[in-house]
């Protein structure tokens, strides 16, 4: 009997230890997140120099503008990392608060999304293999095997091709690996990305002729609060040379 009553009284000692710690840690988060609100930036984090890891943090041109909008705006910048098919969605159904991933304003991404003002203008581009290329411009294209990442503008571009082949990979970097596997004859893709991609694999160089001229911006739910408060922050930060200086750091050319 009497080691039933220590066993239970251990128990209730436990219990109420373990309560305790949760209560305390369970309120002092409460407090912080109370001071500072958070916001959510859907990206993909493969799309060097706009987003990529460096360890396990995310960093790069979106991620430095994003935390330089936060900070003007008093928030605490979260990022999270999907593929980018999955970033209209995130900011749509409100699992995230903005969507920055070198995504470029289309009229078709405008009917579920509104966007802020552009912070970057793009070009898509073609890598081709360095040596005996089947593809040696745009008009190449209509006939060859072409690899893009699915849901981006590439993709869209070269899906109006009737007699090429697509291959749709998740990330940049796998259509580059196809490419450089001989799998694919051409990838489809952003500038700054390419440069990063031609730069880490021997073997491929982007042409000269570019296929696409495109502008960058911040996407949000339609009819966010957010948008013009992003605007103003964009307008700021672009007068004071922020977004310049940011760019330089990851664009040295
Ligand atoms: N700019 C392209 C788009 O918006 C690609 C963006 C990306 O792959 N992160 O579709």
């Amino acid at each position: 009997m009497k080691k039933i009553i220590s066993l239970v009284l251990v128990a209730v000692f436990v219990c109420s230890c373990a309560f305790c710690l949760t209560a305390c840690g369970g309120s002092a988060d409460n407090n912080s997140s109370a001071e500072v609100k958070e916001l959510h930036m859907a990206t993909n984090a493969f799309f060097e120099p706009y987003e990529y890891y460096k360890g396990k943090k995310i960093v790069g041109i979106d991620a430095e503008i994003a935390e330089a909008i936060c900070d003007k705006l008093g928030y605490k910048l979260v990022i999270d990392d999907m593929d980018f098919d999955s970033i209209i969605t995130a900011v749509t159904s409100g699992k995230a608060d903005f969507g920055m991933a070198g995504m470029t304003v289309t009229d078709e991404r405008k009917e579920s999304v509104d966007f802020t003002n552009s912070y970057a203008t793009a070009t898509q581009v073609i890598i081709v293999p360095e040596k005996d290329s089947k593809v040696n411009n745009s008009k190449d294209l209509e006939k060859a095997s072409i690899g893009v990442q699915l849901g981006t503008t590439g993709d869209i571009y070269v899906s109006d091709l009737k007699d090429a082949k697509i291959e749709r990979f998740n990330k940049g970097a796998d259509a580059v690996l196809a490419l450089t596997q001989k799998k694919v004859d051409a990838v489809v893709i952003d500038r700054e990305p390419a440069k990063a991609f031609v730069k880490q694999n021997e073997g491929i160089k982007i042409l000269d002729e570019p296929f696409a001229d495109e502008d960058y911006a911040i996407c949000l739910a339609k009819g966010s609060e957010l948008t013009e408060k992003f605007n103003d922050a964009l307008k700021e930060l672009k007068a004071d040379g922020t977004i310049d200086k940011i760019v330089d750091k990851y664009i040295g050319e």
